[in-house]
């Protein structure tokens, strides 16, 4: 039994490794773009779920009233233009991982369109203080 427990415990603390590689909250270029909206006097909510008729999605900060939704993408894991890189080891299982994210992204932005929202992707390699300045400009807009 010892024996089993030992084997189920090592791919278990790896999934949560792997887990929180990937975890979407408080990396940081969103604190740093959360802290320049701030700066800017704007008030959002973090990781808020949207129950929307597309699905369910959770932005990295939303405007509730204003219905805009921003993503703070990271270069790699969202294969930005200019950084993307593609691992050499396990380089079947990254390309098609990478791809299903890029495709995942493009599908959560059709949900929110779809449902009357504006969607705003911020890449981790941006300035954010110059992103904080195209949300505020949004947020303007009529
Ligand atoms: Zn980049």
């Amino acid at each position: 039994v010892a024996q089993q427990e030992v084997r189920l415990k090592v791919p278990t603390a790896q999934r949560s490794r792997n887990m929180a590689a990937v975890r979407r909250t408080d990396t940081k270029p969103e604190v740093d773009l959360r802290k320049a909206l701030h700066a800017r006097g704007l008030r959002f909510r973090k990781d808020y779920r949207l129950d929307l008729p597309g699905g369910r999605v959770r932005p990295d900060i939303v405007f509730t009233r204003r219905q805009l939704a921003v993503f703070v993408d990271g270069c790699f894991w969202h294969v930005c233009a200019l950084h993307a890189t593609s691992p050499k080891d396990n380089a079947a299982f990254w390309r098609t991982k990478l791809e299903r994210n890029v495709e995942r992204d493009r599908l959560v932005d059709s949900i929110l369109i779809n449902a009357g929202w504006r969607v705003v992707r911020v890449w981790e390699h941006e300035s954010p203080t110059e992103a904080a300045v195209r949300i505020s400009r949004l947020l303007e807009a009529p």
